[in-house]
C-alpha cells in the first residue's frame, strides 16, 4: 500500500518510509491532522491549485487512493484484454465521470 501520506488541510504530501509501519496513523508534521495514505503514484498538485486539490479530496472520499485501475476492452473475439491503466482526472467534471465509471 501507499508510501505517501497527504494532508488535505495543508494540501501537502509527505513521503513515508516503507519501514514505517505506522503509515496509517501518520499525523501531518505541520498541522497535526490525520493524513491519508495514498500510493506512490500520487502526484500532488501545487498548494495554490485549489481546484485540483478539491478533485483529490473528492476522489479520496470516494475510495480512490491512486491505486492502479486497469482498463479492459473486448478484442474482436470478445475476450477482455488489458488496454491501459486509467489516468486519474485533474478536474471535477472528469472526476465525477471517473468515480461513476470506476467506483465498483
Ligand atoms: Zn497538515
Amino acid at each position: 500500500m501507499g508510501n505517501k501520506a497527504i494532508c488535505l488541510n495543508c494540501k501537502k504530501s509527505f513521503n513515508i518510509s516503507s519501514k514505517n509501519s505506522d503509515v496509517l496513523n501518520f499525523k501531518c508534521p505541520e498541522c497535526g491532522n490525520e493524513t491519508i495514505a495514498v500510493t506512490h503514484r500520487f502526484r500532488p498538485p501545487k498548494v495554490a491549485e485549489k481546484r485540483k486539490w478539491e478533485v483529490v479530496k473528492f476522489l479520496i472520499e470516494n475510495g480512490f487512493s491512486y491505486q492502479h485501475i486497469s482498463i479492459y476492452e473486448p478484442d474482436r473475439h470478445g475476450i477482455l484484454r488489458f488496454i491501459a491503466y486509467a489516468q486519474y482526472p485533474e478536474n471535477m467534471i472528469d472526476a465525477i465521470e471517473f468515480v461513476g465509471e470506476y467506483k465498483n
